[in-house]
């Protein structure tokens, strides 16, 4: 069950209410978000009466979940969360279409690119700035000077920008500069940093672990959720299976329509790290499309062989260029649009 307190509930109600329930013999967990409390009852306590909890003062509603994640669960919230970047809305009818290079690697590069995908029907601009590289000797991002970079294309294009954020420390300086923080797929469970960027006042794009299940991909955002941010995109960017001699990882396809069951957030689609080799890039996109994914994220570039980092899977300017409308004609075909 979780108990939601008024936003105006005062210090001595919330107290009130988690002795009542601690004295039951339940273990409480509190949410402090920028809004209201959230009170969760963990472990195995007496019976509560959800109607006289309700009756007790500062309490809004109260909840029996009996999933692992409760707030991320389509019980907690039943219609889709939807939220607006910029112009563009997330997690309605239409897709989001990101597009951009891995990493930001100079001016010319990320401006090149970001009129180019806009042009072609961009709705986001991607850039790392802080890369997570498996080497440390492999280029590590431009750092701050990147984020600028960024800023200056948004300027430039009107493109809202999502990029990487690694640390806690560095969710404020991020958060300067993006219009949405990304967390890749190594620190999918990094609780720090999803408690940090659960209290920053900018939507997270959360990236499946490439050994992460379903549910724990639900829980990491659980963490987000219950720190008060609730603006929050999931994504599938495949995940380590036997096989990586052909591809990089295995799209799990699978992973969008049961997201989309059992969470109300938008789920998104990265078919770049999923398979890993430019020329099947475009198949995964609409195949993520076709399976009702709310977006896609495309890396792309204007010179990939020159990449500094995901080359081989970025696309090509002119290959995004006719990948856009492919995407449109299979959203139509599942009633999206782009
Ligand atoms: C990226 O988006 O460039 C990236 C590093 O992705 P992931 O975390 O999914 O590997
Ligand atoms: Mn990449």
């Amino acid at each position: 069950m979780i108990i939601i307190m008024d936003s105006e509930a005062t210090l001595f109600e919330i107290d009130n209410v988690i002795a009542e329930v601690e004295a039951k013999g339940w273990q409480t967990h509190i949410s402090r978000g920028s809004g209201e409390t959230i009170i969760g009852l963990q472990g195995r306590g007496q019976s509560i009466d959800p109607f006289q909890l309700g009756q007790m003062p500062g309490v809004r509603d109260t909840m029996a979940i009996t999933q692992q994640f409760k707030l991320a669960s389509r019980a907690f919230q039943p219609e889709n969360t939807t939220f607006t970047i910029g112009e563009v809305t997330i997690g309605g009818n239409r897709l989001a279409i990101m597009a951009g290079p891995c990493s930001v690697e100079s001016r010319e590069q990320l401006l090149q690119t970001a009129h180019a995908v806009k042009e072609a029907g961009a709705t986001f601009l991607r850039g790392g700035a802080f890369k997570p590289r498996s080497s440390p000797y492999s280029f590590q991002g431009m750092g701050e000077p990147g984020l600028k970079l960024l800023a200056e294309a948004r300027e430039a294009t009107g493109l809202p920008v999502v990029t990487e954020v690694m640390s806690p420390a560095r969710v404020a300086l991020v958060a300067v500069y993006a219009d949405v923080l990304q967390i890749g797929a190594r620190n999918m469970q990094n609780f720090d940093l999803l408690n940090a960027v659960g209290r920053a006042h900018k939507p997270v794009l959360l990236k499946r672990g490439m050994s992460a299940t379903i549910e724990d991909l639900l829980m990491a955002a659980e963490y987000i959720l219950a720190h008060g941010n609730q603006r929050v995109i999931l994504c599938e960017r495949g995940i380590r299976t036997f096989d990586n001699k052909y591809a990089r990882n295995t799209f799990d396809v699978n992973a969008i329509p049961m997201l989309k069951e059992l969470t109300h957030l938008p789920v998104i689609a990265d078919p770049s790290h999923a398979v890993g080799v430019r020329r099947h890039v475009p198949a995964i996109t609409l195949a993520g499309v076709a399976a009702g994914a709310d977006g896609v994220i495309i890396e792309t570039h204007p010179d990939p062989d020159q990449a500094a980092s995901d080359g081989a899977q970025s696309l090509t300017l002119p290959q995004f260029t006719e990948l856009v409308p492919q995407i449109k004609a299979m959203a139509e075909a599942v009633g999206r649009t782009v």
